[in-house]
């Protein structure tokens, strides 16, 4: 029997241009109208048949990266093997270019990559929508890595519907050190203990703008529910914000849970003047440029 080539697959990380937050449910989990967008900022995921499961990982962040099984990627190595009763037997080596514990849901695009390098590795075939459902199992955040696009997440954030968009420009600004994001919705419930929370929803004028593809329309319905919670933990990212806007981005906020900062500009040419006003205000460690959507979790041709 010949040992099967390594498998690799490209990931995106994400921003949300809608994070909707309602209260906390008796399970601790908040419901969430979470409006994702792929963004061309990638990880890739290479899977190397080996006597057993093993992580490396690569990358300016990578000394942040857990090699064990907490690793998103060993777990999705885990689940999938579980679930067709044979062994994780496989080597996981992820090249990192997301930022870690950014709020771009770097570990869920690895968690992502890994299920559909395995599945591919492996010759197991999974339907679609199995993955998808083990992704959900991984977390809120793994079935959108997974679909990539642009999409709705009700429930926890992992119930998907894909939704219309057009291509839009941004700058993230990544910052010093990472925020926890359960960390971020304790903050969350502890700003707004007392205060009737509405129903989260994505609205219409956000859906439309999205589909319009006019970064001016998305820069006024842009908006995240946990932007207060991550300023109170973090208040120096206010000073990024306040950076970017200066420089001429349309609308700033922060990324998912933080501490990454996302700004929407108008075309490449306003994206790197803002990246250049970014670092050298010396608010942030580093910036990206991207674009999105972007398509979701991909396998290379070898
Ligand atoms: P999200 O946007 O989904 O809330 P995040 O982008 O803020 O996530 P991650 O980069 O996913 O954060 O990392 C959160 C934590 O998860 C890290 O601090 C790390 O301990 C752990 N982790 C597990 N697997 C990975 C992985 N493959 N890459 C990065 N971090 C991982």
């Amino acid at each position: 029997m010949t040992t099967p080539s390594p498998v690799t697959v490209r990931v995106p990380a994400k921003v949300n241009v809608r994070l909707a937050v309602g209260a906390a449910r008796p399970d601790g989990f908040h419901d969430l109208a979470n409006v994702f967008l792929a963004v061309s900022l990638f990880d890739e995921v290479t899977a190397t048949p080996a006597d057993a499961l093993t992580v490396t990982c690569t990358g300016p962040d990578a000394d942040q990266v857990p090699l064990d099984r907490t690793n998103l990627a060993a777990r999705a190595a885990e689940v999938l093997a579980a679930r067709h009763g044979i062994e994780p037997a496989v080597h996981l080596h992820i090249a990192k270019n997301i930022p870690v514990a950014g709020g771009m849901a770097g570990g869920s695009a690895d968690g992502a990559a890994a299920l559909l390098a395995c599945d591919t590795l492996w010759g197991l075939d999974t339907p679609r929508e199995e993955l998808l459902a083990l992704c959900a199992e991984l977390g809120s955040d793994v079935p959108f890595s997974l679909a990539g696009g642009a999409a709705l997440g009700t429930g926890r954030g992992e119930l998907l519907t894909p939704v219309d968009a057009g291509t839009f420009h941004w700058v993230f600004a990544v910052a010093d050190g990472g925020l926890s994001t359960p960390a971020v919705f304790r903050e969350f419930d502890r700003l707004t203990e007392g205060t009737p929370i509405p129903e989260p929803e994505a609205s219409p004028a956000l859906l439309a703008a999205l589909a319009s593809g006019d970064p001016h329309a998305l820069a006024a319905t842009l908006a995240n529910d946990l932007q207060p919670a991550a300023l109170s933990l973090r208040p120096s990212l206010r000073a990024t914000l306040d950076a970017g806007l200066d420089a001429g981005a349309l609308a700033a906020l922060v990324s998912g849970s933080g501490p990454t900062t996302a700004f929407l500009v108008a075309d490449e040419e306003a994206a790197a003047k803002v990246a250049a006003a970014l670092e050298a205000s010396a608010t942030c460690r580093t910036t990206r440029t991207a674009t999105g959507p972007t398509p979701g979790a991909t396998v290379l041709a070898p």
